[in-house]
C-alpha cells in the first residue's frame, strides 16, 4: 500500500470488531450541503446553553440568598459550599472560592454583587492560561499528537482543528493511526476530504507507529504547517495499550527532535470527575501538553471545566460545542468565567 492514500475508502465490512462506538460519529456526520451557521456566534450561544445550570446557580441562586444582603458567616459558608459544588467545579475550587468570600467579607453584610465579584476574579485565576493555544513550530512542520479514551470526541476534534488551521491558510496532514477499525480511518478520510487536506493511512490493525512515522514523513516532504495525528481510544487502565502510545509518542520524534509539539488529551465533558483520572493517566504515558473538551454543548455542567483545570493542571485549549467542523473555539478563560455570570437577558436572548 502507498504511503499516501488520499481520500482512500476502505472496506469496514472486512473485519467487524467489538467496538462500535465510532460507527455513531460516520452515521451522524452531516452532509456536506448542510449549511453552516456563523461560527463565532453560534459557538457563543451554545456554549452559553451547555452552562445553563453553572450559569443558573451563579445568578438565580446566588440572587436568592443574597436578596436582602447577608452577613458573612458561618451558616452562610455552609449554604454557599453545596450550593457551588452543585456546578461541578469541584470540592476543591468550590472551598476556594468559599474561603474567598470569608476572607474578603468576614462578619461583614454582603451583597450579590459583591460575592459574584469576588467569584469572578478567583475563577480567572484559577483558570488562567497562556492566550495562544498552539505553539506553533518556527521551522517546518507542528505535530499534534491527540489522544484519549473511546469515543471522547478524539477523531472529530481533529477535524475541527484541521478546518481551523486550514481555515488560517495553514496545510495540514492528517495521520490516520487509529488502525483498530477501518471505519475509524474511513471517517477520518472523509472528513480529509471534505477539508481539502491530506491524509496518511496504513493497513488496518497495522502498527499504529508506522503510521504516525509515514505521517511526519509526508508532513516533511510536502512542506507542511501541521501534521495531526488521529490515535485508538483506549482506558486508561489498559497498560500495554498505554504503552503503544508511549511507542506512537516517541517515534514522533524520530524525525522532528522536538515532536510531538502538542500532545491533546480529549475529554468529553459529559463523563464529568472520570476526567480528571483520564487526565492523570494519559499525562504519565506521553505527557500531554493541553486538552480539548469536547461536547460542551451535551452537559449542563460546564463547571467541570473548573474541576478539570484545578485537579489535573492541564489548560484547557479548545472546546467542542457541536458536531460540525465550525464547532471548536479556542477556550478563552475570562470569556468562560463572564459567560458563567452573564445577566439573563444578554446570555440567552
Ligand atoms: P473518538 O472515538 O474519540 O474518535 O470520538 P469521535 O470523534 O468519533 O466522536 C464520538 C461521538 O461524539 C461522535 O458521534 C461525534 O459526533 C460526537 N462528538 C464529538 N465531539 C462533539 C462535540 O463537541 N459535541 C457533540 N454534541 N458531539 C460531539
Ligand atoms: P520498535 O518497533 O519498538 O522497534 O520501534 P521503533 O522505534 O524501531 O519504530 C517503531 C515504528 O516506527 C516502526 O515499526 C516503523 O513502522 C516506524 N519507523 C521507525 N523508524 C523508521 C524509519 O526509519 N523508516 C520508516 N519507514 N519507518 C520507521
Ligand atoms: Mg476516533
Amino acid at each position: 500500500m502507498g504511503l499516501l492514500d488520499r481520500f482512500k475508502k476502505q472496506d469496514a465490512a472486512d473485519q467487524p470488531t467489538g467496538d462500535d462506538i465510532d460507527d455513531d460519529a460516520l452515521a451522524t456526520e452531516p452532509a456536506a450541503a448542510e449549511p453552516e451557521p456563523p461560527a463565532k456566534m453560534s459557538i457563543f450561544a451554545r456554549l452559553k446553553q451547555g452552562l445553563r445550570k453553572t450559569h443558573d446557580v451563579f445568578t438565580r441562586d446566588l440572587r436568592d440568598v443574597f436578596k436582602e444582603g447577608r452577613r458573612v458567616d458561618q451558616e452562610l459558608l455552609d449554604e454557599l459550599l453545596p450550593m457551588l459544588v452543585k456546578t461541578d467545579m469541584g470540592v476543591v475550587a468550590a472551598k476556594e472560592l468559599c474561603d474567598e468570600v470569608e476572607l474578603q467579607f468576614k462578619s461583614r453584610v454582603v451583597l450579590k454583587d459583591d460575592v459574584i465579584d469576588t467569584f469572578k476574579t478567583k475563577l480567572k485565576s484559577l483558570l488562567m492560561q497562556p492566550e495562544e493555544p498552539i505553539q506553533f513550530a518556527e521551522d517546518g512542520p507542528t505535530v499534534i499528537m491527540v489522544c484519549g479514551v473511546n469515543g471522547s470526541g478524539k477523531t472529530t476534534s481533529i477535524a475541527k482543528l484541521a478546518h481551523l488551521f486550514h481555515s488560517q491558510g495553514k496545510t495540514v496532514v492528517l495521520g490516520a493511526a487509529d488502525t483498530f477499525r477501518a471505519a475509524a480511518v474511513e471517517q477520518l478520510t472523509v472528513w480529509a476530504g471534505r477539508i481539502g487536506c491530506d491524509i496518511v493511512t496504513g493497513e488496518q490493525g497495522g502498527d499504529p507507529a508506522s503510521v504516525a512515522f509515514k505521517a511526519v514523513a509526508h508532513a516533511l516532504e510536502t512542506g507542511a504547517d501541521v501534521c495531526i495525528v488521529d490515535t485508538a481510544g483506549r482506558l486508561q487502565t489498559q497498560t500495554n495499550l498505554m504503552k503503544e502510545l508511549e511507542k506512537i509518542h516517541r517515534v514522533l520524534g524520530k524525525q522532528i527532535e522536538a515532536a510531538p509539539h502538542e500532545v491533546i488529551l480529549v475529554l468529553d465533558a459529559t463523563t464529568g470527575q472520570n476526567g480528571i483520572s483520564q487526565a492523570q493517566h494519559f499525562t504519565e504515558a506521553v505527557e500531554c501538553t493541553g486538552l480539548v473538551l469536547a461536547k460542551l454543548d451535551g452537559t449542563a455542567k460546564g463547571g467541570v471545566v473548573v474541576a478539570i483545570r484545578k485537579n489535573v493542571g492541564l489548560p484547557v485549549k479548545f472546546i467542542g460545542v457541536g458536531e460540525t467542523p465550525a464547532d471548536l473555539a479556542a477556550f478563552v478563560s475570562d470569556d468562560f468565567v463572564d459567560a458563567l455570570f452573564a445577566d439573563e437577558q444578554a446570555a440567552f436572548a
